[in-house]
């Protein structure tokens, strides 16, 4: 098998509102990727927020990504019906891996109240220290704990950050990004009430997944160094990281709705065309290093790299979306 053979990318929508034009461009650089080195695009509903995913959301996004023709490969159903990945059916499989990493001593059970963690902030913060946890169940004994599990007292998985050492990342947008492992406390990786925390899901799903090229926006940059730490943790080989800048309004402050429509949806309810649409996302932040700026889904394909995706953010301009692709 050639590399190209193993190249696994993942759309991982939060169904908390509409694909937004920044959504979907990530969803596009990850399709032109996949398809570009003839490898797999997986769809991913990352509903783990129970309270701020919604169904109609899911649909929406779904709906959307159809129409842009960003079709995805696999997924949990059979034969050629597959529907998403979604979090939310995967909690047996995050708690597995959480129990893995407990036998393997890089997660603690923390019994630590929320009075205790509150006071341990203050405490940091008069000192000013990082708010990092420095409570004793990160070296209890095997007796304090079996006392606490005895007495039916709630308890969080926490991740164990080894207290030296740094992280590099080689990203393929960016260029080489790194964290000291000190500038991170031990993180809970598990609630009290067994709900997976968000980062834990994403690196349990990535790695499971076999996620080779992890392709999202800027903004999840700094979840790297916990994610990458599981990762090792758990075994697995990491993947190739590469973090899309943010998309800017004209005045370069961050797109929001008092610049126009901002989502997908209601260009498509105006009537624009889906082929314009996906021409002018991918304009944002890449080019092909020509003057060309009529690109249809199999040329991008055809033309896309990785490599030519700009580090620096990229204006989103509505009144240069053209209605139709090729016209002027
Ligand atoms: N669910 C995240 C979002 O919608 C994406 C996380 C990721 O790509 O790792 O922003």
């Amino acid at each position: 098998a050639t590399d190209k053979q193993q190249v696994r990318v993942r759309f991982a929508p939060s169904p908390t509102g509409n694909l937004h034009v920044g959504g979907a461009r990530t969803a596009l650089f990850n399709y032109l990727f996949a398809r570009s080195q003839g490898g797999k695009f997986l769809l991913r509903i990352e509903d783990t927020d129970l309270e701020r995913s919604t169904k109609e959301s899911e649909e929406a996004v779904l709906r959307d990504l159809s129409w842009l023709g960003l079709d995805w490969d696999e997924g949990p159903g059979v034969g050629g019906d597959y529907g998403p990945y979604r979090q939310s059916e995967r909690n047996s499989l995050y708690k597995q891996h959480a129990e893995k990493l407990i036998e393997s001593g890089h997660v603690y059970r923390c019994f630590c109240s929320n009075e205790e963690l509150e006071q341990m902030k203050e405490i940091a913060k008069l000192k000013q220290l990082p708010p990092i946890y420095t409570g004793k169940w990160a070296n209890a004994t095997d007796e304090e704990v079996q006392e606490e599990l005895a007495k039916g007292t709630p308890y969080t998985y926490r991740f164990r950050v080894p207290k030296e050492g740094r992280l590099t990342i080689n990203d393929l947008i960016r260029g080489e990004v790194s964290w000291n492992h000190d500038t991170l406390g031990d993180f809970v990786i598990m609630r009290s009430n067994g709900q997976p925390v968000y980062n834990f899901c994403v690196t349990v799903d990535d790695a499971t997944m076999a996620i080779s090229h992890v392709i999202r926006a800027e903004e999840h940059l700094p979840n790297t160094l916990r994610q990458a730490l599981i990762y090792k943790a758990l075994g697995f080989p990491m993947p190739h990281f590469a973090h899309v800048s943010l998309i800017l309004a004209p005045d370069r402050s961050k797109l929001s709705k008092r610049h126009g429509a901002t989502s997908v949806g209601q260009y498509r309810e105006m009537g624009y065309l889906p082929q314009a649409m996906v021409n002018y996302l991918a304009l944002l932040g890449w080019g092909d290093g020509t003057e060309n700026e009529f690109f249809t889904l199999e040329q991008l394909v055809e033309k896309f790299s990785i490599g030519r995706v700009n580090k620096s953010g990229a204006v989103f301009d509505s009144t240069k979306l053209r209605w139709m692709n090729g016209q002027h």
